[in-house]
């Protein structure tokens, strides 16, 4: 019996790439997305081409009930669940002056709440030897103008990663946090000008944006084998930004 992952917000991006590896990696894959459907299902046609099994679901990660029936199909149709990515997620910098209450409130329900919501299921669903992998960013060392509340959210994010590492004592699940520097995405490039896109490319001294796939690896490496001994950790996958 293949291990079961979930990777939330995987219609595109990097969960989609994470999605893929995973399944090439040998685990059954659920893609969840929250409007996405085409793309959600054109990749599971993808992973299941290539010899790999996928199912897509659809689920708000900032929805309890929704996030609570993903892991109810989960389970149905794949089995228990192994391994969580949390990778769904939403940027839109802005000044704190030009924050709207909503804008406010849309970052944390799906950057904080969203990844909350999936822990307290993963809590007593996932199966013993598990492994969580939360997503934050290294927009957090950064420290740009317009980042303040997307940090905070992702902030919040670390801040669980660490605690919930050491909730699962005993059970032989570890509990990590991604923090990729600038990935060449929809949430990345959405709203930049090209040279702003290569002001970006530049500060690292690898000297590119990160792609899906640099980030990907590391997911792979954190739910693989290799992997099993880094617990309670923010690893920062970012050519060397900060
Ligand atoms: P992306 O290209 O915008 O993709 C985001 C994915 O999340 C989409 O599949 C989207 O699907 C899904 N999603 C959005 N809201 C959702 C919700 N409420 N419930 C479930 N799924 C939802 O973003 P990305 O660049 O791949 O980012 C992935 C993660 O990496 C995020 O957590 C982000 O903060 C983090 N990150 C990205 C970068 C970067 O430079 N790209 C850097 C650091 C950290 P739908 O269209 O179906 O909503």
């Amino acid at each position: 019996m293949s291990k079961v992952a979930i990777v939330t917000g995987a219609s595109r991006g990097i969960g989609a790439v994470i999605a893929q590896r995973l399944a090439r990696d040998g685990f059954a894959v659920a893609v969840n997305y929250a409007s996405s459907a085409y793309e959600a299902e054109a990749l599971v046609s993808q992973i299941m081409a290539a010899g790999g099994q996928a199912i897509a679901v659809k689920a708000n990660v900032a929805n309890s009930s929704e996030v609570r029936a993903l892991f109810d199909a989960t389970e149905q149709q794949l089995g228990k669940v192994d391994v969580l990515v949390n990778n769904a997620g939403i940027m839109k910098p802005a000044p704190i002056a030009e924050t709207s209450d909503e804008l406010y409130d849309q970052i944390f329900a799906i950057n904080t709440r969203g990844t909350f919501n999936t822990l307290r299921e993963a809590a007593t669903r996932l199966n013993d030897g598990g492994r969580v992998i939360n997503f934050s960013s290294s927009a957090l060392g950064l420290k740009l103008p317009g980042y303040a509340l997307y940090n905070a959210s992702k902030a919040a994010v670390e801040s669980m990663t660490h605690v919930f590492a050491k909730e699962l004592r005993g059970r032989q699940i570890t509990v990590n946090a991604v923090a990729p520097g600038p990935v060449a995405t929809e949430l990345f490039l959405t709203g930049k000008s090209e040279e702003q896109i290569l002001h970006f490319a530049k500060l690292p001294p690898l000297e590119r944006l990160g792609q899906p796939e640099d980030i990907a690896g590391v997911v792979a490496f954190l739910a693989g084998p290799d992997g099993g001994w880094v617990n309670g950790q923010t690893l920062r996958a970012n050519g060397g930004i900060v």
